[in-house]
């Protein structure tokens, strides 16, 4: 992987690291050593064993010797990650290291560990790579208005010219690695900003960078030597390159959805809402830039602009194929135009405008908007493909995960909200009641438009927390905070059963206890249907006329029109359908492809 790193001009930089209560070592079943005898701060039911004088002498020996595989290995940057509740920043916290002895108590003494591992690290290593030191600017004792410790700013002043590099984040990790929804670009200024004031080394941090006046602000005001950007080169490995060449415009900027952490929550390897090669580069080859040119000539009808058409028009025309885009609306962007008019979620307006940026310059793209096609009309374009792309709608029967059959009394109709009269203005009145049976964003999203609109607004969801699937994006508790703040009253356990126009019946899903709430309107986000009828008829019209004499088109159907999903799937069917247009697509199913990238 360095040599890799090294033939494109990079330096590899890697973190050694000790979980401390951190981590309960489920996978090595090892008892994980701590500053204390501490309970997993995860919530594993497995406590750390106290480090006593040998088990501090081990540590100090394995990270050396791992600092000199790490030199072997071909690095030229070893960490000592002092951060993120992990071993070193319990021995740091004045919270956190109760010991008695030379490690503990006093600052110089709690300081004392991560001295002797910046030492000894430079020590093995020193003559040939950088040692970095990650390490939070606050400790989580301050107060919003004064976040950090005069203590934290001691320990800067003490360690301060020890590193080649300071790597610096925040000591709440849901503010570091924050949605847009709750966290802006570049946030981290306002708690790491003295740090670069106390040293003479350089200064990095993160904040999901991809603006370059951002960047370069940061840097002409001494905050920052460089820019630490993760999220941002998923979503775009080539934004280095793309600001050196001068060409931001052609960015593919983060969102900030956080999908890709939700492969480290999960276990599954990464995937990323604005990149669909992310994470398929070595399985399927495809490269995040280039892509294979068309093999033959054809015309290609996309029907639908969302995320799943606008990305096969984007990649389609990039191969080279005449491209024709219908989309029935007057704007492109399908459900990404709606929901970025949510409260947070403007960032996610990105996914439509990076591809409609692209698409404009492509000569070979025409895209035709406020044309709802029917069969005929898609037919009688004469396209040698037709890929259908024409999304979804929510539900209004109740029907998903807690109901499994559609809800027999709902009440008046008019007094009955999905997401989609929401996104079309149409707005309940009253007491609203929100009911959850989606667990992600929306619903959490659309309680919160509701207040914003003046009404009093009940959240209710059969699982235990608020949008319970935000702990995969680590959003969930930002998420419930906010309802809380924002006066929402939320039920949890509960599922919907009934509702007369002035009561809601909810049961628990424990007890199933019924208990009844009232309410003016209800807003369902239970599941979605996909708008699949036009693929439908123009594949019933395509099989009667199969004797016809001119050949008939491949049809295909995308995105949530054939199953309703995360953008980051509907961006990938995009993809996916454009890269294996004329292709075996039996061949590139998931397979190791042995040529990875050309070098340039
Ligand atoms: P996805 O997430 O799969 O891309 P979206 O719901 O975001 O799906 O987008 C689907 C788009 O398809 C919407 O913009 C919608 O207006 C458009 N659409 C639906 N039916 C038709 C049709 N018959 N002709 C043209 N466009 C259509
Ligand atoms: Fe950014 Fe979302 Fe991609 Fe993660 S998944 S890199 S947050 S766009």
């Amino acid at each position: 992987m360095t040599e890799k790193v090294h033939e494109f001009g990079a330096l590899a930089g890697v973190e050694l690291w000790a979980g401390g209560a951190g981590s309960a070592n489920l996978l090595t079943r090892e008892v994980a050593l701590g500053v204390g005898s501490m309970p997993n701060v995860h919530g594993h039911p497995f406590q750390t064993r106290v480090m006593d004088k040998k088990d501090i002498r081990n540590i100090r020996r394995w990270h050396r010797a791992a600092a000199l595989r790490a030199r072997e290995a071909g690095f030229d940057i070893v960490y000592v990650y002092a951060t993120h509740m992990y071993l070193l920043s319990q021995f740091l916290s004045p919270l956190h290291n109760r010991r008695t002895d030379e490690y503990g108590g006093s600052l110089e003494n709690r300081v004392r560990l991560v001295r002797e591992l910046i030492e000894e690290t430079k020590d093995a290593v020193g003559d040939s790579c950088a040692v970095a030191v990650r390490m939070s600017a606050d400790d989580g004792t301050g107060t919003p208005e004064q976040p950090v410790s005069a203590e934290r700013r001691e320990i800067f002043e003490m360690l301060a010219e020890l590193p080649d590099l300071w790597d610096i984040n925040v000591h709440n990790y849901e503010h570091e690695m924050g949605v847009s929804r709750f966290v802006r670009e570049g946030s981290l200024e306002k708690t790491m900003h003295y740090v670069k004031s106390i040293t003479s080394k350089p200064v990095v941090t993160v904040g999901r960078f991809t603006s370059p006046d951002t960047m370069v602000s940061q840097v002409r005001r001494g905050i920052v030597d460089f820019i630490g950007a993760a999220r941002p080169s998923i979503a775009d490995p080539f934004l280095p390159r793309k600001i050196e060449e001068g060409r931001p415009e052609e960015i593919r900027e983060c969102i900030g959805c956080n999908i890709c952490y939700t492969g480290d929550s999960l276990s599954v390897p990464i995937r990323c809402t604005q990149n669909p090669t992310m994470g398929e580069e070595w399985r399927r080859g495809w490269h995040p830039e280039r892509i294979q040119p068309k093999s033959k000539d054809a015309t290609v009808l996309v029907v639908g602009a969302g995320p799943a058409g606008l990305e096969a028009t984007r990649a389609l025309g990039q191969r080279g194929y005449n491209v024709m885009l219908a989309e029935a609306a007057t704007e492109l962007g399908g459900r990404v135009t709606q929901e970025c008019r949510l409260p947070g979620l403007a960032e996610w307006g990105r996914v439509r405008d990076y591809r409609v940026h692209q698409i404009q310059t492509m000569p070979n793209v025409d895209v035709f908007l406020d044309n709802d096609l029917n069969a005929e009309d898609a037919l009688s374009i004469g396209a040698d493909h037709i890929v259908v792309a024409t999304g979804s709608k929510w539900r209004a029967d109740g029907f998903g995960l807690y109901n499994n059959k559609p809800c027999l009394n709902l009440g008046p109709a008019e007094q009955v909200f999905t997401p989609n009269d929401i996104f079309m203005g149409r707005l309940p009145q009253g007491r609203a009641l929100v009911f959850d049976d989606d667990h992600y964003y929306m619903a959490s999203v659309l309680a919160e438009a509701l207040v914003a609109q003046g009404l009093e607004v009940c959240f209710v969801t059969p699982e235990n927390l608020v949008s319970a699937w935000g702990v995969m994006t680590d959003e969930q508790y930002q998420t419930q905070q906010r309802l809380m703040q924002l006066g929402v009253k939320i039920i949890t356990a509960h599922g919907l059963d009934e509702f007369d126009g002035s009561n809601a019946r909810l049961s628990c899903v424990y007890t199933d206890r019924a208990r009844m709430v009232a309410a003016d309107a209800v807003v369902l986000v239970t599941a979605r249907i996909p708008t699949d009828s036009l693929y439908k008829e123009i594949a019933g019209k395509i099989e009667s006329d199969a004797s016809g004499s001119v050949p008939a088109p491949t049809l295909d159907k995308i995105g949530d029109c054939d199953a309703p999903a995360i953008i980051a799937a509907a961006i990938y069917a995009g993809h996916r359908y454009a890269r294996e247009l004329g292709t075996d697509r039996e061949q590139s199913a998931v397979t190791r492809q042995d040529k990875l990238f050309d070098p340039d």
